[in-house]
């Protein structure tokens, strides 16, 4: 029994779902953990009932455990105002406009509540416990549906003026490229996302490029293409090292700028890593010009599913001094 041991909450809110995990901040281990679906179209105070309701059971199942909850972080996808744990606007929850959920979770809970971007919380789990460990300062790359980013600056994230740091997935890379869904042209998601991959793939085959490719049966999807392109079908080998030379040109101009020497890649389509780091590499030899590409460590995500929950749980042990 770990009498009067401490727990941190880590919340991962999503568009579909909502994870949540007790973490022990001084070793990293899980306490209690347990997840439930967000349906946000009820609107943002009926998730945050939902919520207290799910920490109040856990903290119940912990304290029988000798555990006593000490803070809550919450990663949240959108842009988030940290200092008063506001979320601003969230492309995956509807009706989530300047939503003070620190503050209400922190009255419910009567517990020190810190709100932080979904990405961000993502980098900060990696550079807890996963891939970040050893790397120092690291830009951490999201590849999923979108491709979102965040800076891992002296082991904390770097979230910019009204959280908008990081955002590498809207760094221009084909300047006269297509709009992207943000309204600019040529946007690195426009390149290197799942849901443009599989867009340029029908494109391609419309146009009658050969391939093993059917866009015409069953759903064409980002990992069906990366099987085709490990088979060495030309067009999906093609698809996928486009993708990695766009994340090059963007990681390039990146390190270029920052002089940081780390890249985590994660998400989703992190899983086609064989397809695209090749092309990746060498193109980033390429573009790298003032840099030493040889000192560069670009690797691949260790936490899945997981690290958005690990890295709430940081945010707030760092916050509120709970390590
Ligand atoms: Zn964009």
């Amino acid at each position: 029994m770990n009498q009067g041991a401490v727990a941190v909450a880590g919340v991962d809110i999503g568009g579909t779902n909502i994870k949540v995990a007790l973490v022990d901040p001084t070793s990293g281990r899980l306490v209690e953990r347990q997840s439930f679906k967000t349906m946000a179209e009820r609107g943002p105070e009926a998730v945050v009932q939902d919520l207290s309701v799910c920490l109040r059971e856990l903290s119940r199942r912990a304290g029988a455990r000798g555990f006593r909850i000490a803070g809550v972080g919450v990663g949240c996808a959108g842009i988030i105002d940290s200092r008063y744990g506001l979320v601003l606007t969230s492309p995956n929850l509807p009706g989530w406009v300047r939503f003070p959920l620190g503050p209400l979770l922190a009255t419910d809970l009567q517990l020190p509540v810190t709100v932080g971007n979904d990405v961000d919380c993502i980098g900060c789990g990696e550079y807890w416990l996963g891939a970040g460990r050893d790397l120092g300062d690291f830009l951490g790359i999201a590849l999923g549906t979108g491709v979102g980013g965040c800076l891992i600056i002296g082991g904390r994230a770097w979230s910019g003026a009204g959280g908008s740091a990081g955002e590498v997935g809207h760094m221009t890379i084909e300047p006269g490229g297509e709009r992207c869904l943000c309204g600019n042209r040529g946007c690195l998601e426009t390149l290197a996302s799942a849901s443009w991959l599989v867009r340029r793939a029908k494109e391609q085959l419309r146009r009658g490029s050969p391939s093993r490719l059917d866009a015409t049966r069953g759903a064409l999807d980002a990992e069906t293409i990366y099987h085709a392109a490990m088979d060495g079908d030309r067009l999906a080998v093609e698809l996928f090292a486009q993708v990695g030379k766009s994340l090059a040109i963007a990681i390039a101009n990146v390190i270029h700028l920052l002089g940081i020497r780390g890249v985590v890649i994660g998400g989703g389509s992190a899983q086609a890593w064989e397809a695209f780091i090749g092309p990746l590499q060498e193109e980033l030899t390429r573009r790298l010009t003032m840099a030493p590409v040889a000192e560069v460590r670009i690797v691949r995500a260790e936490l899945g599913d997981d690290a958005g929950c690990l890295g709430a749980v940081y945010l707030a042990s760092d916050q509120f001094d709970l390590f």
